[in-house]
Parts: structure tokens; sequence; C-alpha cells
């Protein structure tokens, strides 16, 4: 079909008879004004009228409100009248993907209601159409991803197998339903599937319409790429038609518009959040408690999109919780395997992540020397905690341990010594651990009962250290290779 034949020919209202009211009615129930079993594959959709019209061929009252409703979410006046305006409106160039308007009416950006719940989404092209070189046209789509994502924390990658987002061009009916069938050049350019579970089996899967002159060129001779990629991927994320006509979201081509508006950066961010710091802290999932006036946290990202807690716990063992972007968090905290207890008032956890899928953990231990234990994503968690070489002791009820990986497969500890300096000791993956601890130079000393050493890897090779100085300010010193 080809959507201009299928339209009304002449001004439509109440009372109107015939086939041009049967298009009308044809055209609103193609795109989510009224029931339609062809849409089920949009699961978060809901008609926009609920009842269908008694009869297709005689313009009743619930059309009316149908073309009202159409009208509001098309940026036109809501006269319920099909004048010029409103047959001009849908003889453009659109997105085949179904208007969802919200049960209070038309809305600047709205939300599917579904999202994807892990930061980095992988896709795949299927093939890349052909109209313009493969390159040019994964450029232009590749564009439209960068947007996006520079307005939320997300982050496409490409893949080549797989993959969340499937991307490709077809013709006509090309496996999703008959209502998606693409309908030749002009009228649907294009749609693309909101993220699980409201996309369903085809989940964030963008299909182009194959008879579209599609170009990259300014102005645009043909259908622009980027600016219907743009759009579509914004389903792919989870909106819907924005009532903006200023807006990406909006449902109707209107020619090159290449970057997002206030509205879906608003309306995107509503699902994601911003870039920057969250609006508050929250609670982390589970029952396990500890003691905020004594106990002490650890925290270490082991590879990007990784984070591990520690705690020793009330039962004196070390227990655990993470999160990751597919999972997010784990549902409760856990104890690590060993025997090994410590003392949950007094002593003091450090953990480090020396390369990614590792994790190192180091506490003074009962015996004044330093104990440690390490988790790697082949082996697990070592059967036991062990000391570490050397003759150092320190003061396990005052002092307090600061653990950092400078670079990967290098871990370098700092304590504030007996003697007030920092003294520090490294692990490297070549040679092991050095045979035993040593102060750092200078003559700055601290209070090793009261005062708090920070350790940080600002690039590798690099080490940072700080503490709050006896005159309140903070001191610092750095290590380079
Ligand atoms: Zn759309
Ligand atoms: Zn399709």
């Amino acid at each position: 079909m080809t959507l201009p034949d299928r339209l009304p020919a002449r001004q439509l209202l109440l009372g109107s008879t015939g086939t041009d009211v049967q298009r009308l009615y044809n055209y609103l129930q193609r795109f989510g004004y009224f029931p339609n079993e062809g849409l089920a594959e949009y699961r978060t959709w809901q008609p926009a009228v609920a009842a269908a019209i008694a009869d297709e061929q005689s313009f009743d009252e619930t059309l009316e409100q149908a073309v009202r409703l159409f009208q509001k979410q098309s940026g036109l006046v809501s006269d319920g009248v099909v004048g010029p305006k409103t047959l001009g409106l849908m003889g453009r160039r659109r997105c085949g993907v179904p208007d969802l308007v919200p049960g209070e009416g038309p809305q600047p950006f709205v939300v599917s209601g579904s999202h994807w719940d892990k930061s980095t989404i992988t896709y795949r092209f299927e093939n890349s159409g052909s109209d313009l070189q493969a390159t040019d046209a994964q450029a232009a789509v590749k564009a439209a991803f960068q947007r996006w994502s520079a307005v939320v924390p997300l982050t496409f990658q490409e893949v080549t197998t797989g993959g969340d987002i499937l991307i490709g061009w077809f013709s006509g009916e090309h496996g999703d339903g008959k209502t998606n069938a693409f309908d030749g050049p002009s009228g649907v350019l294009a749609h693309c599937f909101s993220p699980p579970p409201g996309g369903g089996s085809f989940a964030g899967d963008l299909h182009f319409d194959e008879a579209e002159t599609w170009t990259t060129d300014t102005p645009a001779s043909g259908t622009d790429l980027l600016t219907v990629a743009l759009h579509e991927i914004g389903h792919g994320i989870g909106l819907d038609h924005s009532a903006d006509p200023a807006a990406v979201m909006y449902a109707y081509y209107g020619g090159i518009r290449r970057e997002l508006t206030v509205d879906d950066i608003a309306g995107i961010r509503q699902i994601y959040g911003g870039k920057g710091w969250a609006p508050d802290w929250f609670p982390l999932p589970g029952k396990a408690v500890f003691d905020r006036d004594k106990q002490q946290i650890a925290a270490v990202s082991r590879a990007p999109g990784n984070l591990d807690l520690f705690v020793i716990g009330f039962d004196n063992h070390i227990w655990s919780t993470y999160w990751n972007d597919r999972t997010g968090w784990a549902p409760d905290w856990f104890p690590l395997p060993g025997n090994a207890v410590f003392d949950r008032d007094k002593q003091q956890l450090a953990a480090v992540s020396r390369a990614p899928g590792n994790l190192d953990l180091f506490v003074i231990g009962f015996d004044n020397h330093i104990w440690s234990t390490y988790w790697n994503d082949r082996t697990g968690w070592a059967p036991d905690w062990f000391p570490l070489p050397g003759n150092a002791v320190f003061d396990r009820d005052k002092q307090q341990l600061a653990a950092v990986s400078r670079a990967p497969g290098n871990l370098d500890l700092f304590v504030i010594g007996f003697d007030n300096h920092i003294w520090s000791t490294y692990w490297n993956d070549r040679t092991g651990w050095a045979p035993d601890w040593f102060p750092l130079p200078g003559n700055a000393v601290f209070d090793r009962d009261k005062q708090q050493l920070a350790a940080v890897s600002r690039a590798p090779g690099n080490l940072d250290l700080f503490v709050i100085g006896f005159d309140n300010h903070i001191w610092s010193t750095y290590w380079n290779s």
C-alpha cells in the first residue's frame, strides 16, 4: 500500500459518509488511535480510543474524538474536522511506530514504560541497505547512537554476532507482522521496537524501509538517515512519540533534524537519569545490617561496570555484596569463604583490584601483620587469608591501611607506622611481594592513632596519597614512574 492513495481525498467531519471515512478510520487505526491486533508487538501501546467505530464508513462521535486526539498529538488545532492541514499532515512521511496517547491526553515526551536495565547496549547491522555505502549508512546510525549516549549514562557498542538491537533495511512484509509491512516510497519510513519487555521478541530492533531513498547529504536529496535513525533509536531505548512538533520524537518527518531537543533530553533522562550525580542517596537491597558507629566499608571496582563492597560483619568474618551493569545489585550480602576472623570494632579493611577480574583484600590481623586474600574470575576466592611477607608490624587497633593498584598487575599498600611516617610495601606479577615494608621519603609525620590515609592511582604508573595533617589541612605526596 502507498499511504497517500489510501488517504481521504476530501474534507471530512461529523456526519460524513463513504470510502473516504473508511480511509480516515484505517489511517488512524494504523497509527494507534483505535484497537488494532496488528500492533500487538508494541506491547506497551494502548489505543487512544478504546472502542472501534460502529460503521467504518460513517463519521461518528467516536471517530471525531480520535481525530481530536490525533490533531492534539500532532500539534494541530483540535477541532475534530479533517480539513486541509490535517489531510496535509497525514500525507507526510512518518514513523511506523503507533502513537501512544496517554490517558491524560497528548504530552510532550512520553516514556513507553520499558527500558534497558543495563548501561551497555549492543547493536548489530543485519544489512546496510542499498542506497548508501555500508560505511556511510553505518556511520550515520552510529552518530545517532552517540547523540543519545551523550545525554544519558548509556553506552552503545557494535557487535558482529548476537546484539540487543538488530538494525536492517527491509521491503514490504519482513517477518514482524502485516501491520508493520513497509509501504513503498514515502508513507512509513521506519520503525523500532521498545526495550524489553515492551518490544516483545523484536525488542530494540530498528527496521528502515528499503523503498525510501536514504541519503546523508545536506540539504537532503532524499530522506536523511541520521534524522530518522535518531528518532527510531529514541523508541529503541524507551520513548514514545512526543506531541512537540520541534522534538526529534515527533512522529512526522520534517526534513533534517539531527540534534536532540530539550523535550527529547528531558524524556530520556526521566528514564535513565542524567550524566552527573544521582539526585539523592538510596539504600542498597538486602537485609544485612552493620554497625554504623564502628564498622567500616571498603569499595572497589574489579572491572568496568562492576562494584564490590566489603565490611567486617558482626560475626567478625568479611561480608561482601556486588553490583554490575547487567544484573544490578546482588539480592543480599554474603560472607567470604575461609575461617579467618577479624575484630569488627577496631580492625579495618582495604580493597583493591590489581587487574580486571581481580580483587585483593587487606587487614591488619590479630598478630599485627598484614593479612590478605584475593578473588579472580577464573578461580574465585582463595581458600583462606594469609599473612604478607616481612617483619613489619602495625597496631591492629588503631592503625589503618590503604591499598591501591598503580597499574595492572601491581599492588601498593600504605600505613602510618609507629614512627608516624608513612610506610609502604608493594606486589607485582613479575617479582611478587617486596621483602619488607619501607618508609616513604620526607620529614612529614602524622598521628598513627587517629589520622587516616587515602591512596589512589590517577593513571597507570601514578600514586597519590592524602592525609588530614596536624594543621587540619589535607597533605599529599605522589609517586610516578
Ligand atoms: Zn516514531
Ligand atoms: Zn520491521
